[in-house]
Parts: structure tokens; sequence; C-alpha cells
């Protein structure tokens, strides 16, 4: 299964992508994770993004690229992969259609969730992530059983600064001038499945298995 998860930030794509390369034993390739990740061991990419990220603005194209690149080059993603948070532009977008085609494979689905500002916005000022292992909870729709303790691996939890009101907001305006046009971009391709991201996470996985069921 070859697929990408698309939609605004905080729609729940990080939520479904764990659960769904779980179910398909397949990687999880999400960019912004592997941002952060950088960021706290101090990389140079992590000195790079850190500024971009903080703003809420996109880390550019390049760095992006050249990132998934040589992820899905290794091993690991050659049973498949589900990209949740990558492409977000249209050069993304035709770079990741290359780098597939160079290694002569092709993309099942597009899954885009769809979901309204205001349930986006609750969603990200309530979010809190593990700082062991990512994984992500709210403060009120999915909160860890211990308070700011992941049930996962016992790390600590933590709100992510870019998760601030103001920066939400200029994060759903990136989106909406430079990853909204993505949807017809795939969706002229034939590999756009439209789903509801609102609703409980069981009730939005069995939507996501129904939209790329179809592309098995
Ligand atoms: P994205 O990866 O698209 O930015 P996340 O998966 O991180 O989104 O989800 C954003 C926030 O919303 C997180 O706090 C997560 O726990 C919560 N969340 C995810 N799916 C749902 C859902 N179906 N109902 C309620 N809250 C959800
Ligand atoms: P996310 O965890 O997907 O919400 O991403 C957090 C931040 O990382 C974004 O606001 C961007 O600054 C950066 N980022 C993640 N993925 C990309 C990407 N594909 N292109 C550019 N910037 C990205």
């Amino acid at each position: 299964m070859r697929v990408i998860f698309l939609g605004p930030p905080g729609a729940g794509k990080g939520t479904q992508a764990r659960r769904a390369a779980a179910r398909w034993a397949v990687v999880q390739i999400a960019t912004g994770d592997m941002l952060r990740e950088a960021v706290a061991a101090g990389t140079e990419l992590g000195r790079q993004a850190k500024r971009y990220m903080d703003a809420g603005e996109l880390v550019p194209d390049a760095v992006m690229i050249g990132l998934v690149g040589e992820t899905l080059g290794r091993p690991e993603a050659g049973k498949g992969f589900v990209l949740d948070g990558f492409p977000r532009t249209l050069a993304q977008a035709a770079a990741l259609d290359r780098l597939l085609e160079e290694r002569g494979i092709a993309l099942d689905r597009v899954v885009l969730f769809r979901i309204s500002e205001t349930e986006l916005a609750e969603r990200m000022t309530g979010r809190r992530v593990c700082r062991g292992c990512g994984r992500n909870y709210h403060v009120k729709f999915s909160p860890p059983q211990k308070p700011g303790v992941c049930d996962g691996c016992g790390d600590r939890l933590y709100q992510r600064s870019d998760d601030a009101e103001a920066t939400v907001r200029r994060r759903l305006g990136v989106y909406e001038r430079d990853t909204r046009p993505l949807v017809d971009y795939y969706r002229g391709q034939g590999l756009l499945e439209e789903i509801s991201g609102e609703g409980p996470v069981d009730q939005v996985f069995e939507a996501v298995l129904r939209a790329t069921e179809r592309a098995r």
C-alpha cells in the first residue's frame, strides 16, 4: 500500500497514519515528526527548519524533497508507506512523482480529510505530543490514562509551540494557499478519495479503510 494522507493541519492525519501503517505493516513517513526530531537532536536539518516551523511557514521544498527522497530510498519503505504531511506544495508533488517513477512504483490512493475550521482549531490547541515516541493525544478527545504521560512509552507529553492560536491561524492560511491545490492535482490523476475527518477516531479509521480498499 502506497498512500498519501492529505488535509489541513490538525485534521487527524498523524493519528490515522499511525494506525493505518500498523494495520498494513508499512512505514509511516511523517515529515513534521522527522523535522521535530531533527530540531530536538540539534542537527543541521533541525537548525534550518526551526525558524520556518515556529513561524507556521513551510520548510523550503528543496530541503523537504531531499529528506523524503532519502527516506523512500531506505529498504523499510520497499513494502509501502503512508505519507503524512508530504507533499504540501505542487513542487513537492511533482518531485514525488519523479521519485516514484525512478523506482518504478506508483501511488495507490490519496486520502483527503475533510473537516471544519472550528474543529481544527480545537484539535490543535488541545493537542499534546509525546517527547519520546511522537504519539499524539488530545486533552479532551483522547487524553492519556495518566495526565501528561504517554500510555505507550511513559515519556512526558508537551504542547507544540506552533499549536499556539496565532500560529495555528497562519498554518491554516498556508494550507489554503500552498497545499489546497494538491486536491485538484490528485483528483486529476484519479487518485483522490475524500473522507470526513470528523467523528470518533475509530469511525474515521473505518472511513480510511473503506477509501483505500477500493485501491486494493
Ligand atoms: P494532523 O497530523 O493532521 O496534524 P493529528 O493526528 O495530530 O493531526 O490530530 C490533531 C489533534 O486532534 C490531536 O490532538 C489528536 O489527538 C486529535 N484527534 C485526532 N483525530 C481525532 C478525532 N477523530 N476526534 C477527536 N480528536 C482527534
Ligand atoms: P506537521 O507536523 O505536519 O503539522 O508539520 C509541522 C511543520 O513542519 C509545518 O508547519 C512545516 O513548518 C514543517 N513541515 C512538515 N512537513 C512539511 C513539508 N512537506 N513541506 C514543508 N514544510 C513541512
